[in-house]
């Protein structure tokens, strides 16, 4: 699964980081990034946690890249 970081639209309210600590980290700014890259688009394998990570992010800064 592909997901997208959407940075403009993170309120930096930190859910991302509870769901799935070990892919969404943070600038010092409190703003997501992906924990071991400055890209906005990363692969990772399908899994339910990282879905539910994504869905609970309130103002839909990140995204599952469809078709791929
Ligand atoms: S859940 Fe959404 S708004 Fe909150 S820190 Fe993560 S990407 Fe930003």
């Amino acid at each position: 699964m592909k997901i997208k970081i959407i940075s403009d639209k993170c309120i930096a309210c930190g859910l991302c980081h509870l769901q799935a600590p070990e892919v969404f980290d943070y600038y010092d700014n409190g703003i997501v990034k992906f924990y071991d890259t400055e890209t906005s688009i990363q692969n990772f394998p399908d899994s339910s946690t990282l879905q539910a990570a994504v869905k609970t992010c309130p103002t839909g800064a990140l995204k599952i890249e469809k078709g791929q």
